[in-house]
C-alpha cells in the first residue's frame, strides 16, 4: 500500500461488518468492561507492552486508530498520543531524564523546549547543551555522559536541515537515543525512523489536524525505545479525549492533498517576494541558496506553507510589525498548519548562532487561500513600508 492510500484506508476501525459507516465511531469511556476476570488479567497483563482497551485514560479504540494510522505513516514500531506536541517532546525528555546524564538539544528546537531544559531537567541535575541547528558540531559536544539528542528539521522558524543519517549514526556510535521533532514534515514528506531516528514527533495540532481547532502531539517509537517510552505516560496519566482524536483523523486524511496545495502557493509566493527589494533573505528550503538545500533535496518530499522573510538593511522591527498589520489575508496568531494564512514578526529562538544582529524576520503560514490574492496582500503591505526608490 503507497502512503495516500494508507492514509485512506488504515485506521477505519473494523472493516468486517457487513454495513458500516465509513468512519469509525467515536468511543468515549473511562470505565471498560472485561466479560470475566480471566479477561480483565489478560488485557492489564497486554496493556504492559501495547496500546489495547482496558481503562479510559489509556485510550479507546479511536485513539488507538489514530496511533495505528500514524505509526504506519512514520514506519515506527507502536505510538502514543500525547494532549500537545509540547507534551510529547517533554515526555521524550522525561522519560530517559536521570541525574548526572547529558542531553543535546538542537539549537533550531521549538523554543518552549528550553523552558522544559531551564526549568525542569537542572532540577533533576540533567544537564543541557544545545548544538548547532544542523547539529553539525555535534560530535565535539558528545561526552561520556550524554545519552540523548533531539533534534528539529527543518528547525522552527529558519527551517535548518539536519543530515539525519549521518547525524544519527554519529549519536548511536556514542550509545545515544536520537529523537526527532517531525512537525514540519508530519509524516508525509520525511519518515525519521527509516533514516536512524528512534524517536520521531509530531505537534498534530499542526499539518495532521489542519484546521486550527485541536492540540495534540503523538510520539512514534522503534521497536527499541518503545518498552521504556511506553512506561513512563502511563504512570503520570497522561491521556488524549477521543473526540480530539476523532478530528485529528478526519484532518489527517485529506494530508497530502492540503500539503501539495500549500507547497504550490509557497512556491508562488516565494517567486514574487525574489522580486522585492524590501527583502533580504527568503527562508524557504527548496531554494538552492537555502543553508542545507541539496540535504533537503536528498532526503524530504517537498515542502509544505513554511515561509520566513528577513527584511533588508535598514528595515527597523517598527516596519515589520507595520507590515504585519497592514496584511489583509494574512491573520496574527500562533501555531500554524491549519487553512489558513498567518504572520507573525519574530526572533528565532537560537543560542548556539548569534542571530541578534540580524532580522527583522516575519515568518509566514501559507494557507490554501488563492495565491493571487496572498501574493497581492503582501504587494501592498510591503509597498506601503518601502524605502525603496520606485
Ligand atoms: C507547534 C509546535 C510544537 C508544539 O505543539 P503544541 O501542540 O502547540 O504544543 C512542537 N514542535 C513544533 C515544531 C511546533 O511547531
Amino acid at each position: 500500500m503507497k502512503v495516500r492510500t494508507t492514509l485512506c484506508h488504515t485506521g477505519r476501525g473494523d472493516q468486517t461488518q457487513e454495513v458500516r459507516s465509513v468512519n469509525a465511531p467515536v468511543m468515549r469511556a473511562s470505565t471498560i468492561l472485561f466479560q470475566n476476570y480471566e479477561t480483565w488479567q489478560k488485557y492489564r497483563d497486554l496493556r504492559k507492552k501495547e496500546r489495547v482497551l482496558s481503562y479510559g485514560a489509556r485510550g479507546t479504540a479511536t485513539n488507538f486508530e489514530l496511533e495505528k494510522l500514524v505509526c504506519e505513516l512514520e514506519g515506527g514500531y507502536r505510538a502514543q498520543l500525547f494532549p500537545t506536541g509540547l507534551a510529547s517532546l517533554a515526555m521524550v525528555l522525561l522519560n530517559y531524564a536521570k541525574a548526572g546524564t547529558h542531553y543535546i538539544i538542537s539549537d533550531a528546537i521549538y523554543g518552549p523546549v528550553r523552558t522544559v531544559a531551564e526549568e525542569f531537567l537542572k532540577k533533576v541535575d540533567v544537564e543541557v547543551s544545545y548544538c548547532k541547528a544542523d547539529c553539525s558540531n555535534l560530535e565535539e559536544l558528545i561526552k561520556p555522559n550524554t545519552t540523548l539528542l533531539l533534534c528539529e528539521s527543518p528547525g522552527s522558524i529558519l527551517y535548518e536541515i539536519v543530515d539525519l543519517p549521518k547525524v544519527s549514526k554519529i549519536a548511536h556510535d556514542h550509545g545515544m537515543i536520537v529523537a526527532i521533532d517531525n512537525t514540519w514534515a508530519s509524516g508525509f514528506l520525511f519518515q525519521p525512523l527509516k533514516h536512524g531516528a528512534d524517536i520521531s514527533v509530531i505537534a498534530a495540532t499542526k499539518y495532521l489536524s489542519g484546521h486550527s481547532d485541536v492540540t495534540m502531539g503523538i510520539v512514534v517509537c522503534n521497536e527499541k525505545t518503545w518498552p521504556s517510552f511506553s512506561v513512563l505516560p502511563e504512570a503520570l496519566g497522561f491521556t488524549t479525549s477521543p473526540d480530539d482524536a476523532y478530528l485529528v483523523m478526519r484532518g489527517i486524511r485529506t494530508l497530502p492533498v492540503r500539503l501539495r496545495q500549500h507547497e504550490k502557493t509557497n512556491d508562488q509566493v516565494v517567486e514574487y517576494l525574489k522580486t522585492r527589494p524590501e527583502i533580504k533573505t527568503i527562508f524557504y528550503p527548496k531554494l538552492e541558496t537555502h543553508p542545507g538545500h541539496d540535504v533537503f533535496m536528498k532526503l524530504y518530499d517537498g515542502a509544505n506553507g513554511m515561509l520566513t522573510i528577513e527584511l533588508a538593511d535598514g528595515y527597523t522591527k517598527e516596519d515589520a510589525v507595520k507590515f504585519q498589520d497592514a496584511l489583509k489575508y494574512f491573520a496574527c496568531g500562533a501555531s500554524w498548519g491549519g487553512y489558513e494564512s498567518l504572520a507573525t514578526v519574530t526572533t528565532p529562538p537560537r543560542t548556539a548562532t548569534d542571530w541578534s544582529k540580524r532580522g527583522p524576520f516575519v515568518r509566514f503560514h501559507i494557507g490554501l487561500e488563492d495565491a493571487e490574492d496572498l501574493i497581492e496582500d503582501l504587494g501592498q503591505a510591503l509597498d506601503l513600508i518601502s524605502k525603496e526608490k520606485k
